[in-house]
């Protein structure tokens, strides 16, 4: 499956966190994120994770061109609903695509945990009759 990271300033340590204690299941799929998200990601887990641009400088929009290619099976979003930083990406305009694709998303921490289990069960293993390129 392909998956996909990404972190507001105030959750990239959660996410941090969480990538260290999921890697057993993450370090069997296709790992992409926004930049500075996935380089914390690789420098805390050692995982090779594919990186966009910056979510300032349109790394979001980079995903979802990918989300509305199909190409995405997986959004692990973790948003930041207090901030004020205009400069992070907002998560609608993911979730929206994911809407239209059907692709699971999770914007905490909480849903990220039931949908990694559920990945690691096999749940989503109709998204590769979907997306047969997927390994
Ligand atoms: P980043 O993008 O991982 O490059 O920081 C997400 C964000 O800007 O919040």
């Amino acid at each position: 499956m392909n998956i996909a990271l990404i972190a507001h300033d105030k959750k990239k340590e959660l996410m941090v966190q969480f990538c260290i204690a999921y890697k057993g299941i993450l370090s069997k799929h296709n790992l992409v994120a926004t930049g500075t998200t996935g380089g914390l990601i690789t420098d805390a887990t050692g995982m090779d994770v594919h990186r966009f641009l910056s979510g300032t400088q349109g790394g979001d929009q980079q995903i979802g061109a990918r989300i509305a290619y199909n190409e995405i099976d997986l959004v692990l979003f973790f948003r930041d609903p207090l901030s004020e930083n205009m400069g992070e990406p907002d998560v609608a305009p993911i979730i929206k695509l994911c809407d239209i694709h059907n692709v699971p998303i999770a914007t905490n921490i909480a849903t990220a945990e039931v949908l990694i289990h559920g990945l690691d069960r096999g749940d989503m293993d109709w998204r590769d009759i979907v997306n047969p390129k997927n390994k």
